[in-house]
């Protein structure tokens, strides 16, 4: 069921070299986090999600410091080492500090021209909008100049229908995980999600359709097992998933940037773009990258970890995420303070010796399952 899915996700190059030719757009690689992929549809180009990879970091030391995160310093080793070619251009947003410099040391190292999807920080939801009026814009005549293809409002109605139904079977099969626990091994269920970063959006929904519609015939597996809520910016490295599923841990929900925190998103409105696009980046879920004092991550973490019945949280901490790490001691905190085991777990996505995590992860699931 969860071959196809992984046949993408170990053939990268492959499957972006064989979509490009087939749909003959311009690839753009598209930068951590909550570019509407929509635009970049709608403009007639391929996005491709770049969420970091697991090269060996030489090159990129030359230009970011070795205590700059990994997502970051692996896009740029894959770019400096020649790796992604079939990119045309790059967008960007303005997540962290790191993505707005990183987007400043690509235009000074390379030619394909860059974007940027700067996202506000104001109090209000009206200055937000105001602020967003202009950068949509820009954004909207810089896709334009790489693809030679303007924004046209049915583009846009289009694109927006396209990946509003792809998330919407994302969340269905974010939906199954919960409610038959155990169904879905953790290490394919990632594998389907990562599957998307890479996948034309239309093929894509084809292989969620049948995925979805088969799990949902077979019944959810019997037994009493650790359940576990992961929270985090990328679920990466995948590899990892192998050892909750060799432990028997069912990961039942997370909180991921390039996880529930996107999936979760609605369709985007295009009726008024700049409305939709605030919408879009700011709702539902919370986010540590994203200022927005009306929209609670405690409140909103604990619900999730509540309602999908989680014996316990784990912190997926990406090394050297600022924004993360200054939200996790609050979060972390307020979990315990309502009664749930929390513990935190450092990686890399560069990292191939696990047997520390291993160490790690399995001795808090023995407390889970003496808690439970
Ligand atoms: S992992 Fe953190 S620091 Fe790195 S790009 Fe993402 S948000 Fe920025």
């Amino acid at each position: 069921m969860f071959e196809p899915f992984h046949e993408v996700v170990n053939n990268i190059s492959r499957t972006i070299g064989k979509y490009e030719s087939e749909l003959s757009r311009p690839v753009i690689g598209v930068m951590p986090a909550y570019f509407p992929l929509e635009l970049i549809w709608a403009a007639g180009a391929y996005p491709v999600q770049l969420w970091g990879n697991n090269l060996p970091l030489e090159n990129s030391d030359a230009y970011l410091q070795s205590y700059c995160c990994s997502v970051a310093r692996s896009v740029l080793e894959l770019e400096l080492i020649g790796g992604a070619k079939m990119v045309t251009g790059y967008a960007f947003t303005s997540l962290c500090d790191t993505l707005i410099n990183l987007r400043e040391i690509y235009r000074r190292l390379f030619d394909k021209p860059t974007l940027e999807l700067s996202i506000p920080i104001t109090q209000t939801v009206q200055a937000r909008k105001a602020y967003l009026s202009s950068v949509v814009e820009t954004v909207l005549e810089g896709l334009e100049k790489i693809t030679g293809t303007a924004v046209s409002p049915q583009s846009l109605t289009e694109a927006a229908r396209l990946y509003g139904r792809t998330r919407a079977l994302q969340r269905q099969l974010y939906q199954i995980r919960r409610e038959k626990t155990g169904l879905v091994k953790n290490y394919d269920f990632y594998t389907a999600i990562k599957a998307g970063f890479f996948l034309p959006a239309g093929v894509y929904q084809q292989m969620l359709e049948t995925l979805v519609a088969d799990l949902e015939k077979m019944p959810a597996p019997g037994g009493k097992r650790v359940k576990l809520f992961v929270s985090g910016m990328i679920f990466d490295p995948l590899e990892v998933y192998r050892i909750f599923d060799e432990l028997a841990v069912d990961i039942v929900d997370d909180d991921f940037a390039n996880g529930w925190r996107t999936v979760s998103k609605a369709d985007l409105k295009v009726d008024n773009l700049v409305d939709g696009i605030a919408d879009y980046l700011f709702n539902p879920a919370p986010c540590c990258c994203l200022y927005n004092p009306d929209n609670d991550r405690h409140t909103y973490l604990l619900k999730q970890v509540k309602d999908c019945g989680a014996d316990g949280v784990l912190f997926w901490y990406v090394k050297f995420c600022e924004p993360d790490a200054f939200d996790r001691p609050q979060l972390s905190n307020h979990l315990k303070q309502q009664g749930f085991p929390v513990s935190t777990v450092d990686v890399e996505l560069s990292m191939s010796n696990f047997e520390a995590l291993k160490t790690r992860i399995s001795a808090f699931c023995e407390i889970l399952e003496g808690h439970g």
